[in-house]
């Protein structure tokens, strides 16, 4: 299996050569040269396998230039830190079964990916003889993500931005509090968009780049879309384990999303032969995806109109992963593609409504938005009828899929962060003070680590220089 670009202009690739950059040379995404197909009867030979051994099976299909006992040895030691099974199914009654992908060292679905990636990158390193400096900006989830899943590597170092002051306590613990050699946490005096900046504007300078040997593990990395079609598959296997004949037998699924990484797993899922009726995209306030969803037009917004919420992982402005959907859309054809963007460059918007009718009825894909006051009253209401408490992201999802349901497809909805992790908001709809136990009360109160610094890209150059594998 090889991997183009979104946009045409790129030599196939075998996936270990996706895994180290991030856009493709032409500005595009990554994407299989066509999608892989399973078939029923495989599937259904695939219900007794572990999750590590359903993983094998899965990336197996992507990642055809890694042979088989590799990987099978990288998917056992990705998820060995979870308890079984990996990912646990809940329903909570009212049609709706939670799939909980938070089980993992940071409370959030990003461990599922990353934890796959920090394997994999440090055996392809390996085999090149590399090293590799991952620098990143973080809000929260994902850097915390990335630092426990590439900590004490011994080819991979992270050097990761977070704006000072303006994480949760938690978020700041689950950072700061690892003291790995190879870890690096530099708390930037700005917001978030500042760090951000900081790390264009390093990544941008190609010399720089090339000679500290910066990567990215963002939410566009090829492994992270892939490592997380495994839990469609899993979900769709324990969801139909007791049915006499679960061929075919189509559930639907929803997803709160931010950069579409997520739910775009989810159409690979189905796409490669999961039965997935539908695939429902849960937004936040800053939900650019649901208007472009129901209405076929895209258009981004500004930093400045992006709000804070209490669901945070999914504030973002634009989608980063949206053009690998755009692609398959526009019959994987490059050259519309670029002329979506270049719309999007010329007047702010992109219009596909003349396709609009197609999203739902090829793709199964509908959306929805949820707000402060949806997430107050729905984690209410989880908790009342099942005694589950739910995470404000969660909480978007369950909100979203109750105006989806369809009499006799069940709906699975992604657990995409543990209660713990924002845990005002759960006090703030229930007026219960979440209840941490030992590991995380240690955790936030253990010594931290962190660099502090002015908002400077000299200074992070600096730092960078000094201390960068090499
Ligand atoms: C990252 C994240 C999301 C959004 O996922 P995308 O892949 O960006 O759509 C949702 N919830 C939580 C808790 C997250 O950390």
């Amino acid at each position: 299996m090889q991997y183009i670009s979104t946009r045409g202009g790129m030599t196939p690739q075998p996936f270990s050569e996706t895994l180290l950059e991030g856009l493709a040379p032409d500005g595009g995404l990554a994407v299989p040269e066509r999608m892989p197909r399973v078939d029923a009867a495989t599937l259904e030979s695939w219900r007794g396998l572990s999750y590590p051994e359903l993983a094998t099976e899965v990336l197996g299909l992507f990642a055809t230039d890694i042979p088989r006992g590799d990987l099978a040895r990288m998917t056992a030691a990705a998820y060995a830190g979870f308890p079984e099974p990996v990912v646990p199914l809940r329903p909570i009654g009212g049609g709706i079964t939670l799939v909980g992908l938070s089980e993992g060292p940071t409370l959030a679905f990003k461990d599922m990916a990353m934890q796959f990636l920090g394997q994999v990158l440090e055996y392809v390193l390996e085999k090149k003889d590399s090293v590799l400096n991952i620098l990143g900006a973080t809000s929260g989830d994902t850097g915390s993500a990335a630092e426990h899943a590439l900590r004490g590597k011994e080819r991979v170092a992270v050097f990761m931005l977070s704006p000072q002051g303006r994480m949760s306590p938690f978020q700041r613990a689950q950072m700061y509090s690892l003291h790995d050699e190879n870890v690096h946490n530099i708390a930037v005096e700005g917001v978030f968009d500042d760090c951000q900046n900081l790390v264009k504007e390093l990544a941008g300078d190609l010399d720089f780049k090339r000679a500290q040997h910066l990567g990215a593990v963002n939410s566009i990395n090829l492994a992270r879309i892939t490592a997380q079609t495994v839990y469609y598959f899993w979900a769709w296997l324990r969801a139909t384990d007791a049915l006499e004949s679960p061929q075919g037998f189509e559930v639907s699924f929803t997803v709160p999303s931010g950069n579409f990484g997520n739910i775009l797993s989810g159409l690979f899922a189905k796409g490669i032969g999961v039965p997935i009726r539908r695939l429902v995209l849960a937004a936040n306030e800053n939900n650019v995806l649901d208007e472009f969803f129901r209405t076929g037009v895209y258009r981004p917004r500004s930093a400045a109109e992006t709000l804070a919420t209490s669901s945070p992982s999914m504030d973002i402005s634009k989608a980063s992963n949206l053009e690998r959907f755009i692609f398959e859309l526009l019959g994987r054809d490059p050259q519309r593609v670029v002329a979506a963007w270049r719309d999007l460059d010329e007047q702010g918007f992109f219009d596909l409504s003349a396709e609009q009718p197609r999203f739902t009825g090829e793709f199964g894909i509908l959306s929805g938005t949820s707000t402060h006051a949806d997430r107050l009253a729905t984690i209410r209401s989880v908790h009342e009828a099942s005694g589950e408490l739910i995470d404000p992201h969660t909480a978007d999802g369950v909100k979203v899929a109750r105006e989806h349901l369809e009499e006799g497809v069940p709906m699975l909805v992604l657990e995409t962060a543990k209660p713990e992790k924002f845990s005002e908001t759960i006090t703030e709809a229930t007026g219960l003070r979440v209840a941490l136990g030992d590991d995380l009360a240690a955790m936030l109160d253990a010594p931290q680590r962190v660099t502090e610094m002015a908002d400077d890209a000299a200074a992070l150059r600096a730092f960078i220089e000094a201390r960068a594998l090499r």
